[in-house]
């Protein structure tokens, strides 16, 4: 299975993402994990992207796409792959199209998750991420057992730079002004599940299965 998980900042596609990978058992490819583990090893790329990343902007598109390219030589990605956060505007969509073209694989969907701005900023403003492995809370919808605990691995939770209000604002801008156009760009080349964002996690799960037709 190859899917491409597609929303806003905060649509919750990070949450259904973790379904998806469970479910089909394939990886779950984040450009914006990559990046941040990129630095976290203190790599010159990791480095470099940081200093978009914390302005909210995007990262340079060689940069990226060259990244994704280097992912998909990894044997998991022979399973399937579920990529989340990319492609993020058009001329990644034409380098993804390329590449796997080249590859001689396709894809089966592209699930776009949609959610209003106010709920957006809401959700990213609540949010709080493992400093040790990733993983993603929420103050209000998705407590750890132990405030500001991760349940995993015991790491301390923490807000992300670019989830400060000001940050969301920029990269909600980047989205509408970048990222928007590539759903219009796969409405073309093929089809896409459009998810309602606003709903309970258990009810938009339930909606990308029976989208996928998944009996679940
Ligand atoms: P995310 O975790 O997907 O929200 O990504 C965090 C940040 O990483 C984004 O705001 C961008 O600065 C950068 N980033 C992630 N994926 C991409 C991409 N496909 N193209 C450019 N920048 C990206
Ligand atoms: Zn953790």
């Amino acid at each position: 299975m190859r899917i491409i998980i597609m929303g806003p900042p905060g649509s919750g596609k990070g949450t259904e993402a973790a379904l998806l990978i469970k479910h089909y058992n394939i990886p779950h490819i984040s450009t914006g994990n990559i990046f941040r583990e990129l630095y976290k090893d203190r790599t010159t790329v990791g480095k470099i992207a940081k200093e978009y990343i914390d302005r909210g902007e995007l990262v340079p598109d060689d940069i990226t796409n060259e990244i994704v390219r280097h992912r998909l030589t990894h044997a998991d990605a022979k399973k399937g792959f579920l990529f989340d956060g990319y492609p993020r505007n058009i001329e990644q969509a034409k380098a993804f199209d390329a590449l796997l073209v080249k590859l001689g694989w396709k894809l089966d969907a592209v699930i776009n998750i949609k959610a209003p701005d106010e709920l957006i900023v809401d959700r990213i403003s609540g949010r709080r991420v493992c400093e040790s492995c990733g993983a993603v809370y929420h103050i209000h919808n998705k407590k750890p057992l132990i405030e500001g605990i991760c349940d995993l691995d015991g790491g301390t939770l923490i807000q992300r730079v670019d989830d400060m209000e000001e940050t969301v604002q920029r990269r909600l801008r980047v989205y509408n002004e970048s990222t928007a156009p590539v759903i219009g760009y796969y409405e073309k080349t093929g089809s896409i599940i459009h998810i309602d964002g606003t709903k309970s996690i258990a009810e938009t799960d339930s909606a990308i299965m029976k989208a996928l037709g998944e009996t679940n």
